[in-house]
């Protein structure tokens, strides 16, 4: 008898929720909505990068864009760049290094798709200086489900554009995009490491530097003197000109779902400690490729299996300057106390270079990033809490991020929803956007 063919499994990069989807590939870029069979709910994805339920939906369909792939056109003399919304900044790397040119802003990761760059407005180490994905975009072609076409920048529909950068997909599909490469001269990022060993040192070495990209990476499990050490970590491109090469693919995969007992505080307090102390001394400065000082967790496929079947929460924060040295310290506190433990947690400071999205994350002040496992009974209540205190120091969480904030809490992050919904095309809408608007 012949095996039934399995649907295409589509997750979100947390492993939850876990939804059952329907997944449709598109391949041209006219495609929606004339080739398709016009499902009630549907929902443009690309790599599935997104940590929670932003890219899900139940019971519709997950329009796929991988296969709309496609480089279109590069000018040479400004480094424009126009592209079909699948193509991932790894195309692009793998394109533009070798010819001089690199991003204008990249997350930690690599395996993103244009069109989920835009969607999720994503900043990267440069935001102080470069602001965010959509800052750099001057135009994109976005498509309704009554099959309008339209032509989006800042002063073409200009309500769309703003509306549809950091709008989380949900004001149609984004085809094609131009996006602004920056030269380069080579491939090599000059940088300096530095212990610092809390968060006043933190926020003094932060004050202090000069570089194009800077985040930290904080120990958010160690207490008492060690409490908030961590490692700085600032980089410039290199001008000295030399052969620019495209990079090797990673030779690493995680290749099964670790038991739920591997990662426990104390697995990650000895990789935290570790990790600090690999780095002898506490100013560290040289030369690295560009590869493993933007991603340096993409050496490593499938790295979200480490933390088992059951699936892991990002929990992302801005706060504000005015709460946000005290701000930090009391989330901190209250995940040490939790008794959860992250390894991967990240501080960073955001600059003041407004969003060109309506709902784009980024706002001036420190944002922290960790991933926590998901163990419900501890990790939900820890998580409400933690946006509790985000939603009274004044900042927001990252949708992009999220898997489990209330309707009232993005609500109150995100005022501008009732403005910004207007926009929504009436076929598109997510797990995230039925969440977080159901109660409203
Ligand atoms: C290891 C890691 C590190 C990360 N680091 C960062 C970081 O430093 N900064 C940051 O900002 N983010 C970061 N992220 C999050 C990631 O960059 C974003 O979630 C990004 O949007 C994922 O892109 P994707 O192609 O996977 O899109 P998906 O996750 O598949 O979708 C994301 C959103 O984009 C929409 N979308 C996708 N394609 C289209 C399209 N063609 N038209 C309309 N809407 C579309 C979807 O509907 C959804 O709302 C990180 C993620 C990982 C896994």
């Amino acid at each position: 008898m012949a095996s039934k063919s399995k649907p295409p499994v589509f997750e979100s990069w947390g492993r939850y929720p876990k939804l059952d989807v329907r997944l449709e590939p598109l391949f041209w870029t006219d495609e929606y909505p004339r080739g398709t069979r016009l499902p009630p709910s549907v929902l443009a994805v690309g790599m599935g990068r997104s940590y929670g339920d932003v890219c899900l939906l139940e019971g519709g369909t997950l329009l796929s864009t991988l296969g709309m792939d496609r480089l279109l056109h590069f000018e040479t003399a400004t480094g424009l760049l126009r592209c079909e919304s699948g193509v991932t900044l790894d195309q692009i790397l793998r394109f533009a290094v070798p010819r001089g040119w690199f991003l204008p802003v990249t997350p930690g990761t690599k395996y993103v798709t244009v069109g989920g760059a835009i969607a999720n407005d994503v900043h990267g180490k440069n935001h102080h200086v470069a602001g965010s994905f959509g800052n750099h975009v001057p135009r994109f072609e976005l498509v309704r489900s009554d099959g309008s076409r339209a032509i989006c920048s800042a002063d073409e529909n200009p309500e769309m554009y703003h509306a549809t950068i950091g709008g989380m997909g949900l004001t149609g599909l984004i085809t094609w995009a131009e996006v602004m490469l920056r030269p380069i001269a080579s491939r090599k990022i000059r940088y300096t490491a530095i212990k610092f060993s809390g968060i006043d040192d933190f926020l003094a070495i932060s004050g202090s530097s000069r570089s194009e990209c800077t985040m930290a990476w904080i120990d958010c499990i160690s207490q008492g003197r060690a409490f908030a050490r961590g490692i700085y970590m600032q980089g410039d491109y290199s001008e000295v000109m030399e052969p620019k090469k495209a990079s090797p693919k990673p030779r690493l995969s995680v290749p099964f779902d670790f038991p739920s007992w591997a990662l426990n505080r104390t697995s990650m307090r000895i990789f935290n400690e570790l990790y600090y102390r690999k780095q002898l001394r506490r100013q560290v400065t040289g030369q690295i490729d560009y590869e493993p000082f933007f991603y340096p967790l993409d050496s490593v496929l499938h790295w979200n299996r480490i933390y088992g079947k059951r699936g892991f929460l990002q929990f992302q924060c801005v706060i504000p300057w005015r709460y946000g040295r005290d701000g930090i310290l009391a989330i901190l506190e209250t995940i040490a106390e939790s008794g959860m433990a992250s390894f991967l947690a990240v501080l960073k400071v955001m600059g003041e270079i407004p969003s060109v999205g309506l709902m784009s994350f980024p706002q001036p002040g420190i944002t922290l990033a960790l991933d926590i496992a998901l163990k419900p009974e501890v990790t939900f209540p820890l998580f409400e809490r933690l946006a509790e205190m985000t939603r009274e120091l004044g900042g927001r969480l990252y949708p992009a991020k999220d898997a489990c904030m209330t309707g009232q809490h993005f609500r109150s992050f995100y005022p501008q929803w009732e403005q910004f919904a207007v926009y929504r095309d009436p076929a598109f809408t997510s797990a995230f956007w039925e969440r977080v608007t159901a109660d409203a």
